[in-house]
């Protein structure tokens, strides 16, 4: 399994391309927007992109989906069906950040937890984690000890919950509860910034470390 994180949109969120080295079938992680710069990256490293996976539906993780699953006939698994009313508010979302219009679109598969994803050989554990938004999944990859967390969690911070149906409570307990219990080793790629590791925000992590209040 490989990956490399390719920054899209205004927020510089994290897209990332995941690919099976044997068959060099690639998933894109959370497609922002621009989407041209994606798939060059994919045709630059020899990889043949077959599906996306949201981890949750804002506009800068989400919000080249629908043309980006047009342009190249992909399939869409997740987000959570709690985050439909996201995915049903993007072209309101596009007119109130600044980008290009975007549509709405259906996903192939809803995720809940307990499922996986898989592209060529490599399988990811789905887990559901709510509170930044109700329908926030998280990918992760047991054998490589990689989650693909959103905005659940960032190096040094969390992710927002003053969105509606976000939750602050309900968020730290899908990072104490869901995601630490994986193990301080596990490597994450946060939706934005950069990488780092369970152990690290456990150790330092003012808003959910173990020496954090709540
Ligand atoms: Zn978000
Ligand atoms: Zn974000």
């Amino acid at each position: 399994m490989q990956f490399e994180i390719i920054p899209v949109t205004g927020f510089q969120q994290n897209c990332t391309l995941v690919w099976c080295d044997k068959s060099k079938e690639a998933a894109v992680v959370d497609p922002g927007g621009d989407i041209d710069r994606i798939q060059q990256r994919a045709d630059k490293l020899g990889v043949s992109i077959k599906q996306i996976w949201l981890t949750h539906a804002h506009i800068d993780h989400a919000g080249g989906t629908s043309a980006l699953a047009k342009a190249l006939g992909l399939s869409i698994e997740g987000p959570h069906q709690e985050d439909d009313f996201w995915i049903q508010g993007l072209p309101e979302q596009s007119r109130m950040f600044n980008f290009p219009s975007c549509e709405v679109f259906e996903p192939s598969r809803w995720l809940t937890d307990g499922d996986q994803v898989q592209i060529g050989e490599e399988v990811f554990d789905v887990l559901h984690c709510p509170g930044h938004t109700p329908g926030h999944v998280v990918f992760y990859h047991s054998g490589e000890q990689l989650a693909l967390v959103g905005d659940v969690l960032f190096q040094g911070s969390i992710g927002r919950t003053d969105f509606p149906k976000g939750d602050h409570k309900t968020l730290i307990s899908s990072i104490r509860d869901k995601l630490f219990p994986l193990g301080d080793d596990v490597r994450f790629i946060p939706g934005h910034g950069p990488m780092s590791t369970f152990g690290q925000e456990r150790r330092s992590n003012p808003f959910c470390g173990d020496h954090a209040g709540v």
